[in-house]
């Protein structure tokens, strides 16, 4: 375990000692009926919220490399499904950011990468002859832009998602946390 882990193992137990919690105390219901599909980003994980002014229990965040939805029946569409009939969710902000790491991508160097801890050619074969397209999986996008429009239209037409939900794209500054619309 990493001396990092290790503190934060440490600060839990004195945050729940100290009942610091209680200020946090919600529902699972979101109170602004919103749910965010946002970047895991590290510069965004404490200003997303305070850059729309979120408290705990006002929202939905969902996150991953890059805020992307890569198949119409993975993890993302179920949990926007789910906030949507299960939680009240109204809207739905898909969050794109500058600066964003999944942006080119290089899949060579991440394989390589592989390689040095371990990976096998024969690893990255049997996974290609399984038929997932290894590059395109791990490539993310070229454009913050084009990437947020794509994945409001792939929320938009999902044949699951009502027409009554608004999805909206915009791009956050990872800087100042400014939201530019995007669609
Ligand atoms: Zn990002």
């Amino acid at each position: 375990m990493s001396k990092f882990l290790e503190q934060i193992l440490e600060d839990n137990k004195c945050f729940v000692q100290e009942e610091r919690f209680e200020e946090f105390i919600t529902t699972k219901y979101p109170d602004k009926k919103l749910a965010i599909l946002a970047c895991m980003d590290t510069r965004l994980t404490a200003l997303l919220p305070a850059a729309l002014n979120l408290k705990n229990g006002d929202v939905k965040i969902i996150k991953n490399a890059g805020g992307l939805i890569s198949h119409p029946f993975g993890e993302v569409t179920r949990s926007l499904i789910v906030a949507i009939y299960e939680l009240g969710v109204e809207d739905i902000l898909v969050l794109g950011h500058t600066d964003c790491g999944m942006r080119g991508i290089d899949t060579t160097h991440i394989e390589k990468k592989m390689m040095e801890r371990g990976i096998t050619e024969n690893d990255l074969t049997m996974i290609r002859n399984c038929g997932i397209e290894l590059e395109k999986w791990l490539h993310g996008f070229d454009d913050e832009e084009e990437s947020v429009i794509k994945t409001v239209n792939s929320i938009r037409n999902h044949p699951l998602i009502p027409e009554d939900v608004n999805i909206h794209g915009y791009i956050m500054d990872s800087v100042t946390g400014e939201l530019n619309e995007v669609c």
